[in-house]
């Protein structure tokens, strides 16, 4: 139980990657805030699955693209466990379309959720953080924020983006013991993956050294991980965990 007596707050883990990410804190002893954007359903499940497990956890709605449900979300979370201890910036979507199709808001909508909402939860929480002198962040990028995507120039851009800020945070707030790093997945699945053809899956299969595709499990062990004491030396580094896709 390394996280005992640890608050935790996980975006977007109502359901896949986050969900995983947000059992997996619980079962290390953390007490978790399960964000969700709409599905309430989703969330409840999670919520559920954590105290099955003998954990404590609350469900809280908020995009985290509006600053107003950002502040709500904190200040919900402190209003309950006193504290937040890790944020781990999970929630995430798509809009892929090549570059001449893609719509304006196709590219607003996808920095908003993947980029300006780290932003905002990463200040909602820093006060309190710098405040303890202590904390643990993780912000989940993407391999295609590395290497870039056919149809996800949104996506990638928002992606790298996530790293290069994390950098920036993590020299930021290094001298008050808040850690910042990055996990970079590759392809996991989840229902954001499930949609793609067979065609492309079975392209993307034939590109991951492991030879398997990557389930939510495998990124929240290592979240699990860089939020833990084991891991306290280390900050401002992406982590890829994609089966060797990106070597
Ligand atoms: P997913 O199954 O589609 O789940 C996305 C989660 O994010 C849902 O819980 C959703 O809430 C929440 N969300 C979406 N927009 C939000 C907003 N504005 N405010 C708050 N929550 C919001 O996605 P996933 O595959 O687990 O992906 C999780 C993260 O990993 C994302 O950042 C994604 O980019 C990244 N990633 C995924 C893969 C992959 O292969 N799956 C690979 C690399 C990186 P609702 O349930 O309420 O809709």
């Amino acid at each position: 139980m390394v996280l005992n007596d640890s608050v935790a707050i996980v975006t977007g883990s109502g359901r896949g990657i986050g969900r995983a990410i947000a059992l997996e804190l619980a079962r290390a002893g953390a007490k978790v805030v399960v964000n969700y954007a709409g599905r309430s359903d989703k969330a409840e499940e999670t919520v559920e699955l954590i105290r099955e497990a003998g954990g404590e956890s609350l469900a809280v709605q908020a995009d985290v693209s509006q600053s107003e449900d950002v502040d709500r979300l904190i200040q919900t979370t402190l209003a309950h466990f006193g504290k937040v201890d890790i944020l781990v910036n999970n929630a995430g979507i798509t809009r892929d379309s090549l570059l001449l199709r893609m719509k304006e808001a196709d590219w607003d909508a996808v920095l908003a959720t993947n980029l300006k909402g780290v932003f905002l939860c990463t200040k909602a929480v820093s006060k309190g953080m710098l405040k303890q002198r202590a904390g643990a962040i993780v912000n989940i990028s993407s391999v295609v924020g590395l290497s870039g995507n056919v149809g996800q120039a949104n996506y990638a851009a928002a992606k790298a983006g996530i790293i290069g800020f994390s950098k920036s945070i993590a020299k930021e707030f290094a001298p008050r013991g808040i850690r910042v790093n990055v996990v970079a997945p590759g392809y996991i699945n989840t229902d954001m993956t499930e949609t793609l053809p067979e065609g492309v899956r079975s392209e993307v299969l034939r590109a991951i050294p492991l030879g398997r595709i990557g389930n939510p499990e495998d990124v929240a062990k290592v979240v699990r991980f860089l939020v833990s004491p084991e891991a306290s030396y280390i900050t401002g580094q992406t982590l890829c965990v994609d089966g060797g896709m990106e070597i």
